[in-house]
This record gives structure tokens, sequence and C-alpha cells, in this order.
């Protein structure tokens, strides 16, 4: 049997493990710029505030409510105690997120989850849920129902087919709205009528992802708790970039910045890539992408820069587009060990940025044209990214 356990509203908790006056209080965490909630206390979800929604819209909503700016360096202090609990509990972990692992239960027994769940309340401060079924679908479907502070054990065939009934196919994790249309397309919209489905009609309907998913809701286990994290198709680094701006500065400026988070990224996992893809969401144009081959294949600053700034012009069309969003990508990964040095780099110049800034400040020195960004710089919440916390194995 597997389990599962997830943190109730956890950067909530963990805001309310160290500042415990927000008990009971109607608490919003702000993202990377102040501006949208991220995550919200059942008492803000009371109020009708949703995940997503502006402070100023929320602030006439829920005009008790306290918001906080996220500190994901406190949440992966908390994530890493209550993976240490899970794991003197069970000898095979899963580090699935930050507030998520699965693991193979040692005693599928109520007993259990809710020994392990108080255990992590006592000693960690966050209330989870924990469910346990034979699959690792079922045990997340029992989780999530079991919120908040539930434990929920998966023991029989009827409780099985209880969990699934009248269930939205949304609630399965892998079925996002557009599997959802596909499925509704065909009369499928429950849980129950997925597992109920003709196996090969869903593995024609949605690959083989779907049909994983259709044997775990059945009971039957084919997605495996991994113990390491899996080899990395792709390194990514990005995200919002505040308010919307067609500001060729300060666009170029993400740019760069992002830049140096993945070549940070890069140097972590002893990775390096062939080809990079900068990738554009903007608020009045559709999304676009660009991909760039590089000169053999690079994990340093001036490559990725050069191949990034050589995209941009082209991917940010058209001009007038306000840029929200943005990736900037490495693809065609390949271990750093393996490869073939040019005659020209700087390697000692990379090392000496490493190095100081790892002993004075992570963006202490880095590049001028981020210069434009001091909002950005000058706010602390900004140095630590939910991306930065290394080990996690679904980002
Ligand atoms: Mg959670």
């Amino acid at each position: 049997m597997i389990g599962h356990v997830d943190a109730d509203c956890f950067y909530v908790s963990a805001e309310r493990v160290r500042y415990p006056h927000l008990r009971g209080m109607p608490v919003g965490v702000l993202g990377n710029h102040g501006a949208c909630i991220i995550a919200k206390s059942y008492e803000m979800k009371a109020a009708g505030v949703p995940t997503g929604m502006p402070i100023w819209e929320a602030t006439p909503i829920c005009p008790l409510g306290v918001f906080v700016k996220r500190d994901f360096r406190w949440y992966e202090v908390l994530s890493r105690k209550m993976l240490a609990l899970v794991q003197q509990a069970s000898p095979r972990v899963e580090f699935y997120s930050i507030d998520e692992q699965f693991f193979t239960a040692p005693e599928p027994t109520h007993a259990f989850a809710s020994g392990l769940q108080q255990k992590i309340l006592q000693q960690v401060g966050v209330p989870v849920s924990i469910g346990i079924a034979p699959t690792k679908t079922l045990a997340k479907l029992i989780s999530d129902s079991s919120k908040p502070f539930g434990c929920g054990v998966l023991a029989s065939e009827n409780e099985r087919l209880a969990l699934l009934r009248d269930r939205p196919v949304v609630d399965i994790t892998g079925i996002a709205r557009r599997s959802a249309k596909r499925l509704a397309d065909y009369g499928i919209r429950t849980c129950e009528e997925f597992a109920n489905a003709d196996r090969a009609f869903i593995r024609w309907l949605l690959t083989k992802r779907g049909e994983d998913l259709w044997w775990e809701l059945n009971g039957t286990p084919v997605l495996p708790v991994q113990l390491v994290r899996p080899q990395h198709k792709f390194v990514s680094r990005g995200g919002s970039i505040g308010k919307a701006s067609c500001d060729s500065q300060r666009v170029q400026a993400f740019v760069v910045r992002n830049v140096e988070r993945l070549v940070e990224a890069l140097s972590h996992y002893h990775l390096c890539c062939d080809h990079l893809i900068l990738s554009l969401l903007f608020t009045n144009a559709p999304e676009r992408s660009l991909r760039s081959s590089l000169l053999g294949s690079r994990a340093d600053f001036e490559a990725l820069l050069e191949a990034a700034l050589h995209l941009l012009p082209q991917v940010w069309q058209p001009a007038s587009a306000h840029v929200h969003y943005m990736h900037v990508i490495a693809d065609g990964l390949r271990p750093l060990d393996n490869r073939q040095r040019s005659l020209f780099e700087q390697p000692q110049l990379a090392d000496l940025k490493h190095r100081i800034n790892n002993a004075v400040g992570r963006f202490a020195l880095r590049s001028a044209a981020t210069l434009p960004l001091v909002d950005v710089y000058g706010d602390q919440a900004n140095e630590y990214d939910i991306c930065d916390i290394y080990g996690k194995s679904c980002f």
C-alpha cells in the first residue's frame, strides 16, 4: 500500500509556525511581486478569495485579511523536517513536492496514518492530511478528500467505488482541463466513469499517460514511488515578470536574470545543453517560443546569454506586445563531464563568480544588464524561488 502525505495550506501553515498569532486569522501568501495570492488559509477561502487573485481585489472581499510575502527558504526548512519524519516512518519515500511525499506504508492502517499526522503536527507544527491506498493516484485522491487535517485508508473495493463516485475527473493528478474536455466530449466526467471506461479507448484518447491513470484508479499500481529524481528532459528558469511590460530594457534584464539562474541550475545538476529555447507570454498576443542551437554543448553564461538575446527580438513579435511571463529553457541536455570543450572558454571567470556569490550573496556579482531591475534585486523575497529547492521529483 502507498501513502500520500500533503500539508494543509502549506505556505500559510508555515507562516503560522513562526507567527503563531496568525492562527485562526484569514491569511494570504503573496507571490513573486507581492501582487497575487498564491496560497490562502481556510478562513480567507471562506471569505471568497480564490488563489491567483490580486491583493487589491482581495482586500475589499476580506478586509480583515493579513497578507505576507512568500519565503521559500523557510518553507524548505519545514519541508525537509517533514520529509525526515516520513523517512523515519517508512523506508521508501518520494519527495514529490515542497509539501507532499509518497511512501510505501509499512502498516496500511488508520492508526499508523494518524500517528504520523500527530507526529508531524507536534514536531514540525504543520497540519497534514494523509491517504493510504493501493496506488499513488488513489492515495492522493483520498488525502485530498480528507482535507483539512484528515486521514483516509482505502481498504475495500466498496471504499474505492465510493471515492470515485461523483468526483470530477480534474481531481485526478495528471488530468488537466484539456484532457477533461476531451473526456467530456465522450460523456466521461467523473472518476468512476473514467475507471469504468474501456482501457484501449482511454489509451487512444489520452495516450499511455491516461492509460496509467486508468490502471491506478482501478487499483493496479503502475506509477512507482520514485526514490531518486528521474533524469531531466529539460531545465527551465523563468516565471512572471510582475507587471506586464513592453520596456525593452526591463524585459531584456529579465532574460539576463533568468539566464543567470539557468546557469546556476545547470551547474547544480552537472549538465550542459545543445539548444536554448526562449518562450514569452504576452497579455495582448499569443505565446511565442523559438529555439536556438548552440555551438557545441554549453552551460556557460556567455554562450547561453548570446543565444537568448539573439532569440529575444524574434520571439517578441509583435514588438508592441506586453510581456508578462517568460521561460528560458535548456534543451538537449548532456552530462557536463562528457562534452567537447571550446578553445575560448573562460572557466576560471565563471568559477570566480560562483565562489564570490557563495560567500557574499547569491546575486552579489551579476551581469550589469540586470541593473534596470532595482525593484526585483532590492526585494529579499526574490532571492530564492520554489524552483531553487533541489531534490523534488515533480519539478
Ligand atoms: Mg498541500
